[in-house]
């Protein structure tokens, strides 16, 4: 069955079958079929209201740094384009959900400001680390938010501060169709050499323990309670297993890497072959920490 779009939604820009192998930092998947790219928070707002009014389920894509595309996406996917500008008042830095991440730390290491060190290493935007209250080296997202602006999933725009129960470990209330527009931290006066130190240090440490020259995902799987995924799938023998261009990091148990043709496919069945493996050796269920998507099997959807 095919579905025409509404005109309100097609006055947002927009680009037709764009390969997720683009828009992700694992680089697999099928097409994006409808790729909405806002350059202005007004035609986010529109984008948000006309899906609400018609009763159109999407989903909202940052970086695509946590992300497993499992398919073609038929459905609107949302992808903000504001323009990427942050700015300062006094300790205060703000900007739009669209800024690159690890540059918004560089930026406030520049700018001789502490706090945001913690970001130099985690890829992505800016609103894709509030959604997921992104953190490392035991600081994230919350120890700094003072402000966020962002969308109802009516299309409704609230500017407010973190509250209590909103943000926790990697995850936050900000799903279900809530849209991240900015965010503002509150930092502290520092050392801009001191900072450099601590970002070099921060770098040094996922470069050796990580496996970034080749492409993916950051953490697949969750750490269970008390337990490390990492540990779990090494102690099963599994680093190194591949399926296709899908591997299992031989450098880090818990990234699954691509050596460059990997396809959706490769990917589903080499986590199926983990999480099996983990549980049978194991007895413990592994829990993707990357969002899934999958193919939708709702109607194609048609411009005119
Ligand atoms: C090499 C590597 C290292 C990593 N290290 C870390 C780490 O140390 N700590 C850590 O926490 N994470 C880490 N990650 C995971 C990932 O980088 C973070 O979760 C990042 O914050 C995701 O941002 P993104 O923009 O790429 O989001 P995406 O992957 O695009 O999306 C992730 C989720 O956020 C939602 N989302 C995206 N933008 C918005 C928005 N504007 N409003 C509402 N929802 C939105 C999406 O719908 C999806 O649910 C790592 C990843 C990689 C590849």
């Amino acid at each position: 069955m095919t579905r025409p779009l509404p005109d309100e939604l097609l006055k947002v820009p927009h680009r037709r079958d764009v390969p997720f192998a683009r828009l992700t930092t694992l680089g697999v998947g099928g097409l994006c079929r409808w790729l909405f790219e806002p350059t202005t928070e007004l035609e986010a707002q529109a984008f948000v209201r006309a899906c609400a009014r018609e009763g159109l389920s999407w989903r909202v894509l940052g970086g695509g740094s946590n992300l497993v595309v499992l398919g073609d996406v038929e459905g609107p996917v949302l992808r903000l384009a504001l323009p990427k500008v942050a700015c300062r008042e006094g300790r205060r830095f703000t900007a739009p959900a669209s800024h690159g991440h690890i540059a918004l730390a560089e930026a406030a290491a520049e700018a001789g400001l502490a706090g945001l060190e913690f970001a130099s290493g985690i890829p992505g935007s800016l609103g894709g680390a509030i959604r997921m209250n992104a953190g490392a080296y035991g600081r994230e997202w919350i120890d700094v938010l003072v402000r966020y602006r962002f969308l109802t999933p009516e299309g409704e725009l609230v500017e407010k501060a973190p509250e209590p129960g909103e943000f926790t470990y990697r995850w936050s209330f900000l799903t279900g169709g809530r849209v991240v527009l900015s965010a503002t931290a509150e930092l502290a006066d520092g050392n801009p050499a001191t900072i450099r130190a601590k970002v070099a240090e921060y770098r040094e440490k996922r470069g050796t323990s990580q496996p970034l020259s080749r492409r993916n995902a950051g953490c697949i799987f969750k750490n269970p309670p008390g337990q490390s995924a990492g540990r779990l799938i090494d102690q099963a023998g599994l680093k190194g297993l591949r399926v296709g261009d899908a591997e299992v990091s031989p450098e880090h148990a818990n990234f699954l890497v691509n050596h460059g043709h990997a396809t959706a496919a490769e990917f589903a069945e080499l986590m199926d072959r983990v999480q099996a493996a983990v549980l049978e050796r194991w007895g413990v269920a592994l829990e993707a920490e990357v969002e899934i998507w999958r193919d939708d099997p709702g109607a194609s959807l048609q411009g005119h």
